[in-house]
């Protein structure tokens, strides 16, 4: 298992100014796997996200990704070596069209998508190419916050909460499309808070609290397990 983890954290510290917000955090991926990390409000989920893209540059432990140990390198070298991040607010630029949005940020890596392999993904924003960002509804600006990464040539994927205030048929179009996004190959961590969502695409589930991971259940086992995690979500 171990060879073949792609990125595997281990004993991560994380802190915002004084206060110490990840505690020795681990949890690994194999390449081409979907893993979720589930939690409730303020366990941690995001800034781990944060602390590997190196975003968050107050973290100590191990962070190997693709047998680099990245926990000192910075955002940049960490994107180069092809970890891309969507955060949860998503970061499109209002005043662009999807296409400026998506020609925006620099291919760092080959194996970068090209515009057409992008607008087969998302048959939606083909047809939106020239509409502004603040036309686009929040399903468009999610799927566009996605495609914008993948033409970067990260393959593994950060994604915090892409069905957040999305309507569930929004929500069905994205989870094919992050079905397709393994299919083809790529690495994805996936933040929610959904986890009907995240039953149907991932491999494994780490359930983070209080910026540990305290549990690990993998997804052919969620429903003899769906107990325990409601007592860990709190629903
Ligand atoms: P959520 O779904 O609410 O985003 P989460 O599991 O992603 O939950 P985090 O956002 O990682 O949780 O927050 C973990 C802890 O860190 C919380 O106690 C939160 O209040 C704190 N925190 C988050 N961002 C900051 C910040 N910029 N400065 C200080 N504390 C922060």
């Amino acid at each position: 298992v171990a060879s073949h983890s792609l990125l595997r954290v281990e004993g991560l510290d994380a802190w915002y100014g004084e206060s110490h917000v990840l505690h020795g955090l681990g949890f690994e991926v194999r390449d081409g796997e979907v893993v979720t990390l589930l939690g409730r409000n303020g366990a941690g989920k995001t800034t781990t996200l944060r602390a590997i893209i190196g975003i968050l540059r107050q973290r100590e432990g191990s962070i190997q990704f693709a047998g680099h140990e990245i926990i000192r390198a910075s955002s940049d070298a960490i994107a180069r070596l092809g970890i891309g991040y969507c955060p949860e607010e998503r970061g499109i630029f209002a005043s662009l069209s999807v296409r400026e949005n998506l020609l925006l940020p620099p291919v760092i890596r080959p194996g970068g998508l090209s515009l057409d392999q992008i607008f087969a993904l998302f048959p939606n924003l083909r047809e939106r190419v020239d509409s502004q960002g603040t036309k686009l509804s929040g399903g468009e600006q999610q799927m566009l916050a996605i495609a914008r990464i993948l033409r970067t040539g990260a393959r593994l994927l950060l994604l915090d909460e892409p069905t957040e205030g999305l309507a569930p048929v929004i929500i069905k179009q994205i989870g094919r499309t992050i079905h397709e996004l393994k299919r083809q190959g790529f690495t994805i961590v996936l933040v929610e808070q959904n986890f009907r969502f995240a039953a149907q695409l991932a491999d494994r589930h780490y359930i983070v609290e209080q910026g540990r991971v305290v549990d690990m259940i993998e997804n052919a086992v969620l429903d003899r397990n769906i107990d325990k995690l409601h007592a860990y979500l709190g629903v």
